[in-house]
């Protein structure tokens, strides 16, 4: 959800680690801290608030050390508090611990401590209970050792104290129910750290007499591009020069060395204000990647060799669920149209919170897709485990390369989309649709689409760069409509067929980086209800391209003109004329077949929102209460 970064080397650990969490910020942002060991003494900075707030603290009193770790919190347990912020303490003081996760029986772990006496607990977290905890573990441990020392049985086989402290974390991580990714140092032990994970991603940066954990690798990108992704149950012990992976359960762990596929200029900003418009501007560039190399011309097909499955395979499919959570959620609801339409596979979408817990019926031949850009999505990881768990073949659609659910699905298709900063999602939304279109027309030409048919859908897909090119131009015309409508209330959004759930991603687009009250629907529900809510503040946006369903479009709208609400048409061809006289701002679009239509239709909803967050001064790319990567259910 949020940031870890920690650092073990010979340059000043401060910069580093400050430089890291700006670059997690995203993720999460109620409060952000630093604990940096200067030989005898831990120095720690933290506070609620942004990264800017914990820079002016360590600027007005630089913690000097060469290790240390580094943490940003989206809070769960306890208030944004300066108190509540990472790194926590052990009850010696000297165990510092940052984590990202919920440790579930927090509570009877803490009722345990407490009875065994240890009652300094200073903040309302999960996290500080951990500490405690592997805190009492090591110094127990070290007093046995001292004892049987002074008894005359120090054998060469105890271990050191670097030894006992991995062994401390192992233990009371065997006690934890939840999800953490952690880094702790410990005063009395020099140059080490030691992370784990269960949940929530960790990454080891390995450098060149410095090593690095980070939760997410943007963060030490600008230093290293070698990274060990560590699994579920890693525990790794850092120091300068060497690292050691083993589980929680105390064997020896294998690890592959990666090379991070992008680099430090990928997730600058350039010259644009926002990360958000960055990406949105990317989106020509993002769809093309997402199609690259994947559609052949020759076949009439798409070749996604990633799905991990023969033709037979592929034709025996009977049914396919779709899972994810916000945005990626819409992109499936697209991807449920494209699916039926171009392969007639009863395709059914599902809220990854929702399947994971409920018995959905699924036949044998049922083929699951898990969608999220992060590839961490707690609810969507836990959909693609159950699906998994009972046998059925599971894929993920994810951006990430090297994120848990890539890993844990039997195979799937990367976005290949580059690093998604702002929190509001965009150029993920139209990779996905782009990448379920194409996995419609694969599963569409194994069975009735004739390579005609194929021909003109890769077409298709081919010709949407420089259509979303053409879409980018419109800007500067969104934005004047987004200061007309400054201070309206709220917006609804309405489309049909194809577009119904690009009235859905525009609307969440619309709350989550303005704060307004938006809702989206199907086009034809206006009458079943939500037209009482029309009025002179509350703009309708309608999304109506010149299809098979523009007329039914067009009544809609009349319906909500005629109540004075106003309107803001997305339309294409001839829709900008006909609209002409019942539409208060009309953007019109290229005219493309309908399946590929979201991908065009969403961008100047995206725009929509942008612009008006823009204009009512709000965190673009923060919004309140958000975080990027969700990693808690
Ligand atoms: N549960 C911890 C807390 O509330 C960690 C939250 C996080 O992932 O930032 O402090």
């Amino acid at each position: 959800m949020c940031g870890i970064v920690g650092y073990v080397g010979r340059s000043e650990a401060a910069p580093i680690l400050l430089d890291g969490l700006r670059r997690l910020e995203y993720r999460g942002y109620d409060s952000a801290g630093v604990a940096i060991v200067n030989g005898e003494h831990v120095e720690t900075r933290k506070c609620a608030g942004r990264i800017a707030e914990l820079g002016k603290l360590m600027a007005e009193k630089p913690p000097t050390g060469t290790y240390g770790i580094s943490h940003t919190r989206w809070a769960t347990h306890g208030k944004p508090t300066d108190q509540n912020a990472h790194p926590h303490f052990d009850a010696s003081g000297k165990l510092a611990l940052v984590h990202n996760g919920v440790i579930e029986n927090y509570q009877a772990l803490k009722d345990q401590l407490l009875q065994d006496g240890d009652d300094n607990f200073t903040s309302e977290t999960d996290t500080e209970v951990l500490a405690h905890l592997i805190g009492k573990l090591y110094d127990t441990s070290v007093a046995e050792a001292a004892n049987a020392g002074s008894n005359g049985n120090a054998s060469a086989q105890l271990p050191n104290n670097k030894g006992r402290l991995v062994e401390a974390v192992r233990t009371a991580l065997r006690q934890v129910i939840g999800t953490y990714g952690i880094a702790l140092v410990h005063r009395d032990i020099p140059d080490f750290l030691v992370g784990a994970r269960r949940g929530s991603p960790l990454v080891l940066g390995v450098g060149k007499e410095e090593n690095f954990l980070a939760s997410d690798v943007s963060a030490i990108v600008a230093y290293t591009r070698d990274a060990v992704y560590l699994n579920d149950f890693d525990v790794v012990a850092v120091e300068r020069d060497k690292f050691e992976i083993s589980s929680v359960a105390g064997q020896a762990g294998n690890y592959q060395l990666s090379k991070v596929e992008f680099t430090d200029a990928d997730i600058k900003k350039g010259d644009y204000p926002h990360y958000m418009l960055k990406e949105i501007f990317e989106q020509a560039d993002s769809v093309r990647d997402a199609m690259r190399g994947r559609l052949s011309p020759e076949e009439c097909t798409a070749k996604l060799g990633g799905l991990n499955m023969t033709p037979a395979q592929l034709r025996d499919v009977g049914r396919v669920v779709l899972t994810g959570c916000g945005t990626a959620l819409h992109a499936a609801m697209i991807g449920e149209y494209s699916i039926e339409q171009l392969a007639q596979i009863p395709t059914e979408v599902e809220y990854a919170s929702e399947f994971r817990h409920r018995n959905t019926p699924m036949t044998r031949d049922t083929l699951v897709f898990a969608i999220s850009q992060s590839g961490e999505t707690a609810d969507t990881l836990g959909a693609l485990r159950e699906s998994r768990r009972k046998g059925y073949r599971t894929l993920g659609i994810c951006n990430n390369v090297a994120s848990t659910i890539a890993r844990e699905s039997d195979g799937g298709v990367y976005m290949h989309a580059g690093p998604e900063i702002g929190v509001a999602a965009t150029k993920s939304f139209t990779s996905q649709v782009a990448i379920l279109t194409a996995i419609g027309l694969l599963l569409g030409r194994m069975r009735h689409l004739s390579t005609s048919e194929g021909t003109r859908i890769i077409e298709a897909l081919e010709a949407l760069p420089s259509q979303i090119e053409d879409v980018l131009k419109l800007s500067d015309q969104i934005k004047a409509i987004a200061k007309k409508y400054a201070s309206v209330n709220g917006m609804l959004f309405f489309g049909r067929q194809f577009n119904f759930p690009v009235a859905l991603e525009a609307a969440l687009k619309m709350k989550e980086i303005t704060y307004l009250f938006a809702e989206g629907h199907p086009s034809a529900e206006l009458k079943h209800g939500i037209i009482a809510l029309v009025r002179p503040d509350l703009p309708s946006v309608f999304i109506a391209p010149d299809d098979a369903v523009f007329s039914k479009n067009l009544n809609n709208i009349e319906q909500v003109r005629a109540r004075k609400g106003p309107v803001i048409a997305i339309t294409s061809g001839t829709g900008a004329d006909r609209l002409a006289k019942i539409a208060d701002d009309i953007v019109s679009i290229p005219i493309v077949p309908d399946y590929v239509s979201p991908i065009l239709t969403v961008i100047p909803l995206q725009l929509l929102a942008y612009h008006l967050a823009v204009e009512l001064g709000r965190d673009v790319d923060k919004p309140r209460n958000l975080a990027k990567s969700v990693t808690v259910e």
